[in-house]
């Protein structure tokens, strides 16, 4: 015989578990919830570490766009630059004529953006200061 400490119910002496209200009643039984336990939080924190896993991923690929757009964006200022040092050397002259340099000797630069807009910008030609020979990212 057991007698339940919870219910005080008695049990046969083959339960484990009291018949009422399931409290177990011998080392086995507390084993056995104990190891059920186990596995449920070992379930979880695998469950949580997969999830660390994707966002950890996500994450990386978020960077690597960044990344990518700030090597465009450094490659488009270079461009920038390399024009503007063009222009000054040459007092406007970009090609055969002056047509970049309007009556206020602003050099206008554009671009078109991803969304089909003229970008485009005026710079004040001798607002300028670019040393000569040397490059304009060192
Ligand atoms: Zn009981």
């Amino acid at each position: 015989m057991h007698n339940c400490p919870r219910c005080n119910l008695i049990n046969i002496i083959e339960n484990k578990y009291c018949f009422k209200c399931s409290y177990p009643l011998v080392p086995e039984a507390f084993d056995e919830i104990k190891q059920e336990e186990e596995s449920k939080i070992h379930a979880l924190m695998q469950k949580h570490v997969q999830e660390l896993k994707e966002t950890t991923k996500e994450k990386d690929r978020e960077i690597q766009l960044l990344k990518d757009d700030m090597n465009a964006m450094r490659d488009d200022m270079k461009n920038i630059f390399e024009v503007l040092k063009i222009a000054k050397q040459n007092d406007g002259r970009i090609g055969k004529d002056r047509t970049m340099l309007d009556e206020n000797r602003r050099v206008t630069l554009g671009y078109v953006d991803n969304n089909n807009q003229i970008v485009e910008v005026k710079v004040p030609l001798d607002g300028v200061e670019i040393a000569n020979g040397g490059s304009a990212t060192e």
